[in-house]
């Protein structure tokens, strides 16, 4: 089973710079060119399925703004 990622976007510190988009190897990210932040940036976002939670994104983004978070599947417990 493939592991598999997910991102949180601070809002506060993102400058819609699109680095992490970039640097995303599943292309899995975009700007969200229907919201703006608070500072009034289009702030990036997860659009697709596939994230692996490399990490990539969080290391590149100049503001720290990106959280990884990985899921590790569940195993599952053999039953007699
Ligand atoms: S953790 Fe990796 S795969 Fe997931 S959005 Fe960031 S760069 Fe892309
Ligand atoms: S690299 Fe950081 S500041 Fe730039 S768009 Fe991505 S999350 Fe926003």
């Amino acid at each position: 089973m493939p592991i598999r990622g997910r991102i949180e976007v601070n809002q506060l510190h993102c400058k819609g710079c699109e680095l992490c988009v970039m640097a995303c190897p599943q292309d899995v990210m975009a700007l969200d060119m229907e919201h703006l932040t608070p500072k009034g940036y289009h702030p990036a976002q997860l659009v697709a399925e596939g994230c692996t939670g490399c990490a990539i994104c969080a290391i590149v983004c100049p503001d720290a703004a990106i959280t990884v978070y990985r899921e590790t599947p569940q195993k599952t417990r053999a039953t007699a």
